[in-house]
């Protein structure tokens, strides 16, 4: 029987990493992996197929919209779909592969198959009991329900969710997408791209919830105006289905009785997601759950019972990759005997539609409603040169500092590669820095993050190109 020092449950971006992180700290370690590839949610039917379909339908929208004012003129791409979706499992194959290439690197065992721990210090895969010091539980997530809709992710299938929205048979007339975060944002805008009638149901009443007011304003004006329909604060009752067309049935808070209606060709469940540990017999462990159904976990990724950690969507927190992996580092280290450490404050949220839409840190309308005392510093792209150069300069960046200390406690930007901006303010914040920090660092011409420094420079004297 092989003995490790950590068994690593689910080969996600928690998972995997935790595995390169803790090999290199001189542990023995597994993964255990159900999924045929590795690279978890994220690899297989989350970021970076969602990355590649937005980058392809991006490109046809430029080409549709934007080349011919750039003096780009003949015909226009037509669309392949199912090259398009070729296109995109080569992407997942390419970056799943990789993954695979790091376990070998690593010397780490991929334990092929569904673990279960039948006791503290074994996992069991297939008919093999492994034993081990420590087990890293990075089970993930899945796409939760909604009472009354069924989901049906065959091809061809009229209700689906994320994972269906991948593969969609044809591209549909009609998309209905349930919920206005993240996910049904993205998915949305790929299929109002390719030319599906998307319409947005959303139960509250501004886009991707816990953002500034401002920034959902200008986010969704901006949506719309690339075609996509909203009906806020809308409660969706049911999802009925012929064989080829579907109904969704949904009523107004303002008015809860009347019960309206939209066909559509496909609906989009995208409503959350919710931890996953199915399986993995942690009733029987005693493991204690959260009220939401996480693993609950202690500062330093620890269940309650001993040498059992859990990191990942399937703990508390935002559910995003880079959180999984920072916590998968730092439980390692954790294990090995060193400090492990996540700052929660500083988690960047993307949402990669154009323009994108990145966030950091707190927002004004929480600090304010706190009481803190701030300034908050806004400067729009339309003062920038390059992004009026590239046709992008819809947007801005918004900047919340202390108003004491000046020190930055958050961030909004909505603009061009608004994802990759953002960690110019992670880093100052990290580093404990004032917004005159950031206004005083040369930042070189033209780029969109001399937007972030203008913002920077209205917490102060006030911007120059504004
Ligand atoms: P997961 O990636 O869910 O991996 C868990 C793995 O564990 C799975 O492969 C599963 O098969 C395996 N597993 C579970 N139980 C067992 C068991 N008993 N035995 C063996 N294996 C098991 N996040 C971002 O940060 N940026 C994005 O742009 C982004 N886009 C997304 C787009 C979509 C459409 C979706 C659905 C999600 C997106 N996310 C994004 C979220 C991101 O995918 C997750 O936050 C991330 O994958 C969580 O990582 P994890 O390691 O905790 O779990």
């Amino acid at each position: 029987m092989s003995q490790y020092d950590v068994i690593i449950i689910g080969a996600g971006p928690g998972g995997y990493v935790s595995a390169v992180r803790c090999a290199q700290l001189g542990l023995k370690t597994a993964i255990v992996e159900g999924r045929e590839t590795l690279g978890g949610t994220c690899l297989n039917v989350g970021c970076i197929p969602s990355k590649a379909l937005l980058h392809a339908t991006h490109m046809l929208h430029e080409a549709e919209h934007n080349f011919a004012s750039m003096g780009l003129t003949g015909k226009s791409p037509s669309v392949d779909w199912k090259q398009m979706l070729t296109y995109k499992d080569e992407v997942i194959g390419q970056n799943t592969g990789g993954v695979e290439f790091l376990m070998k690197k690593n010397k780490i065992d991929w334990l092929k198959g569904w673990a279960t721990i039948p006791a503290e210090g074994k996992v069991t895969v297939g008919d093999t009991t492994y034993e081990t010091k420590n087990i890293v539980i990075a089970s993930g997530s899945v796409p939760s329900s909604l009472p009354g809709v069924e989901v049906d992710n065959d091809k061809g299938g009229l209700v689906v969710d994320s994972t269906g929205a991948l593969e969609l048979g044809k591209i549909p007339k009609k998309m209905v997408v349930i919920g206005a975060g993240v996910i049904g944002l993205e998915l949305g805008s790929v299929y109002a791209r390719l030319g599906s009638e998307v319409t947005v149901v959303e139960y509250m009443d501004a886009v991707c919830p816990g953002m500034d007011k401002d920034v959902q304003r200008t986010f969704k004006r901006i949506l719309e105006k690339q075609g996509l329909n909203f009906v806020m604060g809308a409660a969706v009752s049911g999802v009925e289905t012929t064989k080829t067309k579907a109904k969704v049935s949904y009523a107004l808070k303002k008015a809860p009785d009347a019960t309206e209606t939209i066909d559509a060709d496909v609906v989009l469940v995208a409503t959350g997601r919710k931890p996953y540990a199915e399986g993995l017999g942690l009733d029987a462990l005693g493991v204690k759950l959260t009220e939401r159904g996480q693993i609950a976990t202690d500062a330093h990724w620890a269940t309650n019972v001993p040498g059992i950690y859990a990191i990942g969507d399937v703990i508390e927190g935002p559910m995003l990759a880079h959180k999984a992996e920072d916590e998968g580092m730092a439980v390692a280290d954790v294990i090995a005997g060193n400090h492990g450490h996540v700052n929660y404050g500083v988690i960047p949220g993307v949402v990669y539609t154009t323009p994108e839409v990145a966030t950091v840190g707190q927002t004004e309308d929480a600090l304010k409603a706190a009481g803190h005392k701030i300034k908050v510093g806004k400067f729009s792209f339309m003062g920038n040169g390059r992004a009026k150069a590239v046709g992008q300069a819809d947007g801005f960046v918004k900047l919340i500092a202390d108003k004491e200390t000046d020190r930055v406690l958050g961030a909004a930007i909505i603009g061009p590669a608004a994802g990759d901006m953002i960690h110019e303010i992670c880093v100052a914040m990290e580093f404990g820095a004032s917004a005159q920090d950031i206004a005083l660092t040369c930042h070189a011409h033209p780029t969109y993050s001399e937007a972030v420094r203008e913002a920077a420079l209205a917490c102060g004297d006030g911007p120059i190109h504004a």
